[in-house]
């Protein structure tokens, strides 16, 4: 993700902090004390506070996996639309780019209108990632009875090697096509946004929110270039800027970062291990089932007793469907041990953490030949040099 992207969906607004946004910041909770010289009044009930950081242990033998996948990017967006496949009704839902999470609900919503509109009371879902996952439990609750098919099954899709965190519009589609798309988008994030929100607070915490930090040497407004080898993304953000908290400056002195930009945003966090469990018991226990089975080709599709299909294959429509429309951008993360007091995320402009319940995530950001990439295989040594970086400023927040 590039950095002036990844600011944009965080909600961070290049505008200095107003005076309500730095209120807001004074009532959180803030530790520690260093005294702070020749500012404004409202920043000054900051003076004696510094935000609390747990810090990451950012050592390579703490690292417990490195995972690959590839993000289903279209240009033109997702593809949800029908089909009509001999005497079956296929529903496709693929081609969420990096934001397969956060649109899922809304996404999966459309494609159920798409299936109501049929009159089927049986469904099969193909595939069993979050757009899957989440297409069979709203039909569930729409009344239908549904079979899911899938080659893998989580923890085995590639949707659980996602970072985990609300990128509604993270390489979604190219910035030719945001237009057309932007509506449909809106809709879809909106409604995935209000599911959202009725998964808080449940046990095992699948969905929360959290605060994270953006750090940098250079003033926010420093133009920064786009990476080299991808397209210009469509960026939707100012459509839904009402649905999270407005980032907020912290001056010098009321946080222990090195960096002389600190912004603080909020941002929702999916802790995936645990949030596609309750989507398989969910789902199960509504009386779904499920199938085991890899599809080489549509016409395999028409075989199967029920007469309508949501076809949610991700990244694999590329090969099932031959839509080759489907462009592979590769992402690799590694995970550290868990700590459960880091409850922040961090981002440095080449870096970026992510503090799930199943261990804090380090992502390398704004790096090149990932995109129409579908090399899957880990790179350990760049995950360890990001590990190594991250120690690195760690130790610079210690020595002060
Ligand atoms: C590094 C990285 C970080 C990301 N971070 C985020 C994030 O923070 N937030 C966010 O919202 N999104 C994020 N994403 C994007 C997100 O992971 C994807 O958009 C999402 O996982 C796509 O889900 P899916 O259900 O369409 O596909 P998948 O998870 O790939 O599921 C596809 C399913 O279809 C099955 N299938 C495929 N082909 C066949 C076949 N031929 N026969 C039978 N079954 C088949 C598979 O077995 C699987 O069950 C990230 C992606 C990457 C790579």
């Amino acid at each position: 993700m590039q950095r002036r992207h990844f600011l944009r969906q965080a909600g961070v607004t290049f505008a200095a902090a107003s005076t309500v946004s730095l209120a807001a910041c004074a009532k959180r909770p803030l530790v520690a004390e260093q005294p702070a010289k020749a500012i404004p009044a409202q920043v000054a009930r900051l003076e004696s506070n510094v935000a609390e950081i747990a810090p990451i242990k950012a050592e390579t033998d703490r690292i417990t996996g490195v995972y690959v996948c590839t993000r289903p990017f279209r240009a033109a967006g997702p593809r949800i639309e029908t089909e009509k496949l001999d005497h079956k009704t296929i529903v496709h839902n693929y081609g969420h780019g990096g934001s397969g999470w956060s649109l899922s609900w809304g996404s999966s919503a459309l494609a159920l209108r798409m299936v109501q509109a049929t009159g089927a009371r049986q469904l099969g879902v193909i595939g069993c990632g979050a757009l899957g996952l989440t297409s069979a439990i709203l039909a569930q609750r729409a009344g239908l009875s549904v079979r899911i098919y899938a080659r893998e099954l989580p923890p085995d899709v590639y949707s659980m090697r996602a970072s985990g965190l609300w990128t509604p519009d993270s390489r979604i589609c190219d910035a030719e096509h945001a237009p057309a798309f932007a509506d449909r988008w809106e809709e879809m994030t909106r409604a995935s946004f209000r599911t959202y929100q009725s998964l808080l607070g449940l046990p095992g915490k699948p969905i929360e929110w959290i605060d994270g930090y953006a750090v940098s040497d250079q003033p926010w407004d420093h133009p920064e270039p786009p990476v080299a080898d991808e397209p210009e993304y469509g960026s939707f953000h100012s459509r839904v800027r009402d649905l999270t908290p407005h980032s907020v400056d912290l001056v010098a002195g009321s946080h222990p970062f090195p960096q002389a930009y600190v912004k603080r945003y909020t941002t929702m966090m999916f802790n995936i291990s645990a949030y596609a469990r309750m989507l398989m018991s969910d789902f199960l226990v509504a009386g779904g089932t499920i199938e085991v089975r890899e599809f080489h080709d549509p016409r395999e599709l028409v075989k199967l007793p029920e007469h309508t299909l949501i076809n949610a294959t991700g990244y694999g429509a590329r090969a099932l469907f031959k839509d080759e429309s489907i462009i592979p951008v590769r992402g690799q993360t590694a995970r550290l041990i868990p700590q459960p007091e880091v409850n922040y995320s961090l981002y440095t402009g080449t870096l970026s953490t992510v503090p799930r319940s199943d261990g804090v995530l380090v992502q390398v950001i704004g790096d090149t030949g990932n995109f129409n990439n579908s090399d899957i295989t880990p790179n350990r040594a760049v995950s360890e040099a990001a590990v190594r970086e991250l120690g690195e400023l760690f130790a610079r927040m210690r020595r002060g």
